[in-house]
């Protein structure tokens, strides 16, 4: 049986990359929509097959709790939506994917986490990253050490915003924050993964040239993270430069990729010369397909809702510490939200 799967909020991601995804999907399908646009409705209907009896809106969202088509409610609004509609979705008893970042708050993440645990439904964060063959990889040269051990890890994720300055990802009641918010999570994931550990404290700085465009949020945003046996962790996150990579650099050699976090097809190349390649596929299919295994045959949960709390930990840091000039700030996370693969 495929598990079916409803998205709420049928924006660019949602429509460019999530229900094409769910297209080729083995383990499961996209059975509904919630929209808040009555015109998405025809038109997803009718694109994706979707009967009438699986399309909901902001309003009457609550009674897909009696749908069994619905098995997982897939949230896809601004950040600052994604608490409300997660909560909901748990307790109408459907398991939960929430878009990152998982929210706008550490608070908000709780909330949500303590929401799906009360209803016994199952949570993840849309860390499509988590599932794809090029960050696995990565994952493998840290943990079996062909190089040896992990010195220093970089990552960059950033990329140009230009148009329309009133967009939801500049206004920060929509957003809670900007390029960190947005890309930065990114970076902080590549940093992790790319150590095998969480950080112990992290300093950071912010840059802006653009303030008459960022009215809002954060343009640019650099970090230093310490993480346990002296391994370093650099971070650089903006909505004012293309920066797509992640490098780590081992006792023998390195390992990059480049671009690192788009929607593939990736690249990347270790310091002996080899490639890695892996075949491309959809991300977010390889995403969706993890979690409804996770939920029929309880196979691991590469993105729990305690990673994306775990980030936001990070990101509410990288904020205290520019607050207060680049002041080191402790983190006591232990191994929370890691997930070995
Ligand atoms: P988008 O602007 O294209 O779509 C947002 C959707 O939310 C639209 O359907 C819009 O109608 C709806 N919406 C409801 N209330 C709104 C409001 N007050 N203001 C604006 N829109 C409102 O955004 P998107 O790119 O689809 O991003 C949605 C979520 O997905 C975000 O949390 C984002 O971070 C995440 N995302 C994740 C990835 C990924 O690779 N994992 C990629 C893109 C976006």
């Amino acid at each position: 049986k495929k598990l079916g799967i409803a998205l709420v909020g049928l924006g660019s991601y949602s429509g460019g990359q999530l229900a094409p995804g769910l297209q080729d999907a083995e383990n499961c399908y996209l059975a509904g929509i919630v929209t808040g646009t009555p015109a998405k409705e025809k038109e997803w209907m009718e694109k994706y097959n979707i009967p009438k009896k699986n399309v909901y809106n902001y309003e009457n969202f609550e009674s897909i709790a009696k749908n069994k088509d619905i098995d997982i409610v897939y949230v896809v609004l601004p950040n600052s939506m994604h608490a409300e509609f997660c909560i909901r979705a748990a307790k109408a008893g459907k398991h939960v994917i929430c878009e990152k970042p998982m929210a706008v708050s550490v608070e908000e993440c709780d909330a949500i986490i303590n929401a799906c645990n009360e209803a016994g439904v199952k949570l993840s964060v849309g860390y499509r990253m988590q599932s794809d063959p090029y960050t696995k990889e990565i994952k493998r040269l840290v943990k079996e050490k062909p190089y040896g051990s992990v010195r220093y890890v970089s990552s960059d994720a950033g990329y140009i915003s230009g148009g329309n300055p009133d967009q939801w990802r500049l206004n920060h009641a929509l957003s809670g924050g900007g390029a960190l918010m947005n890309m930065g999570v990114y970076s902080i994931q590549s940093n992790i993964y790319g150590t095998g550990q969480n950080p112990i404290s992290v300093s950071a700085q912010e840059f802006s040239s653009r303030p008459e465009y960022f009215k809002d949020t954060d343009e640019t945003i650099t970090a230093q993270m310490e993480f346990p046996n002296g391994v370093v962790g650099n971070l650089y996150t903006s909505h004012n430069a293309n920066a797509n990579r992640l490098f780590v650099s081992f006792e023998k050699g390195w390992a990059e990729l480049n671009p690192c976090h788009n929607y593939g097809p990736l690249a990347g190349r270790t310091s002996d010369g080899k490639e890695i390649k892996f075949p491309h596929q959809s991300m977010q299919k390889l995403q969706m397909d993890d979690f409804a295994k996770h939920i029929m045959l309880g196979t691991t949960n590469y993105a729990p809702g305690e990673m994306g709390k775990r980030d936001m930990i990070i990101v509410e840091a990288i904020y205290k510490s520019i607050k207060e000039g680049g002041s080191k700030v402790a983190l006591d996370l232990g191994d929370m939200g890691i997930v070995r693969q």
